[in-house]
């Protein structure tokens, strides 16, 4: 029972222990991804305004050069009765000159390839129908169709290379006249648009949304977790932008946090643990005696009172030793008092080894000691258990070197099937057994009977 009872005690400790961590565990881990929410929402903000610098700026340096076609669209409406093929060049040229990032210029009388600038290295291109191109018409009709500017790519050009093109349709009252073409270089576009922009702390991309085709940055970024996307419609190809935080800062302190987190809870719960394994010794020592270790009278009478109930439940039998040992004042008198808490001791341990783990040995008073002796099949247990006690001190005992010749009386009341007692009257009943013991002569037991009660009561 003794043992079965500490198991509990243990289990309910660690298992408080266990709950108390996991709790700890929770409340942290709660805090910790709460903190980390608003985090990714901060980076994120951050993110969404470093991508809108970035589009803006893209769109700034397109205007710039998309200008120029609102300027050759002008002059060419003005002029298209009477154009003079080198007064066009020059202009061209001219137009060149001030932009940069452009690969060339071309103007389309209707749909042939009319003028273009630089000529070196495009002569052939000069002539070319556009309706005779089966990988560019598509794109070229439904720029003349829209009536306005659309931009393409960056698309590999037949030059070698990538290029983003601006292609505008010029209408002379309301009639289709021909067609402007500006070729940008794609990679020094972007280099020079983002010149100022690029951050060692972010990292984008960029990519056409029907493709997919990653035009500029780290194709990978697109399959980030935490990565910032959106889409850009400033070209007839919408532009997909992914824009990452490098945020291995930030990382590294939620992992610091959470480490730390673990490290506090698993403190709590140590010390959560001490506590409660102090305060269970502490009620331990409350429950037993200082000097022999065992039950002191406390814990009997729970024990008592919880066997008793036990074996009325369980219809068991149930015994009470009521020992004390004999002429104990004159051992003290005689060996000293310290000999006499030695021999206490060494009779406690004789006891216990006398008993099963579910009996109880209780120190009640100087010389006392109760057994409750739980669970007896038999009735008749108890006088054998009583009996092997007296025996167990008929050589004496060993004490500080000395032998000492020492020995019990012993009242024992039982407790059977069925019966009517309560704790008090059992431990009365012992008493008076052990009484009847002590006047029989000491180092003896005596069971309580109601017969010998009355003829004792008779008696005196
Ligand atoms: P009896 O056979 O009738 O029991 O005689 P007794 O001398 O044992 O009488 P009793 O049981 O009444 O005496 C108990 C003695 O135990 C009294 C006291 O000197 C001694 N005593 C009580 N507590 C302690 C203790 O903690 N240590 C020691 N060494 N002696 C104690
Ligand atoms: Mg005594």
């Amino acid at each position: 029972m003794k043992l079965n009872t500490e198991f509990k005690q243990n289990t309910a400790i660690i298992s408080f222990t266990g709950i108390v961590l996991v709790l700890f565990l929770l409340i942290f881990e709660i805090l910790i991804s709460a903190e980390s929410h608003k985090a990714d929402a901060k980076l994120n903000i951050e993110a969404a305004n470093y991508t809108a610098a970035l589009k803006s700026k893209v769109d700034r340096e397109l205007n710039a050069l998309l200008f120029v076609s609102n300027g050759l669209s002008s002059y060419l409406t003005i002029y298209h009765r009477n154009l003079e093929q080198q007064k066009v060049q020059n202009l061209l040229a001219d137009l060149y000159a001030r932009t940069k990032n452009v690969r060339n210029l071309a103007v389309a009388v209707g749909y042939k390839i009319t003028y273009m600038h630089p000529i070196k290295s495009n002569e052939k291109a000069i002539g070319i129908d556009y309706r005779q191109l089966p990988q560019q018409w598509p794109q070229v009709k439904a720029a003349i169709d829209s009536h306005q500017g659309v931009l393409v790519g960056p698309m590999d050009l037949v030059q070698g290379g990538k290029g983003l093109i601006y292609r505008y349709p010029v209408y002379i009252n309301q009639a289709y006249w021909g067609l402007l073409s500006t070729v940008i270089n794609s990679d020094a576009f972007f280099k020079s648009a983002f010149k100022e922009l690029v951050n060692d702390e972010y990292a984008f991309a960029i990519r056409n949304k029907n493709t997919q085709e990653v035009f500029y940055g780290d194709p990978q970024l697109f399959n980030q977790a935490k990565v910032y996307l959106s889409t850009s419609d400033n070209t007839d190809v919408a532009w997909e932008w992914a824009v990452m935080q490098k945020t291995e800062k930030a990382s590294h302190l939620i992992l610091i946090t959470r480490l730390m987190g673990i490290a506090i809870a698993v403190l709590i719960a140590a010390l959560v643990y001490f506590f409660l394994r102090e305060r269970k010794m502490l009620t331990a020592l409350a429950m037993h005696d200082s000097l022999t270790g065992v039950a002191n009278r406390r814990l009997l009478d729970i024990r008592l009172e919880q066997a008793l109930a036990h074996a009325k439940r369980f219809n068991r039998n149930l015994a009470l030793l009521f020992l004390d040992i004999d002429h104990f004042k004159q051992l003290n008198d005689t060996h000293g008092h310290d000999v006499g808490d030695a021999l206490l001791k060494t009779i406690a341990l004789r006891l216990k080894s006398s008993i099963r783990d579910i009996d109880t040995l209780s120190r009640i008073s100087g010389d006392e000691f109760v057994i409750v002796l739980a669970e007896l099949n038999d009735i008749n247990a108890a006088n054998s258990i009583a009996s092997k006690i007296v025996h167990a001190f008929k050589d004496g005992v060993q004490v500080l070197g000395k032998r000492i010749d020492v020995s019990l009386s012993i009242g024992v009341a039982a407790y059977g099937r069925g019966s009517e007692e309560s704790p008090q009257s059992l431990m009365k009943k012992a008493d008076i057994a052990l009484y009847q013991a002590k006047v029989a002569g000491r180092n003896q037991f005596k069971v309580y009977t109601e017969v010998e009660q009355k003829s004792l009561f008779d008696i005196t």
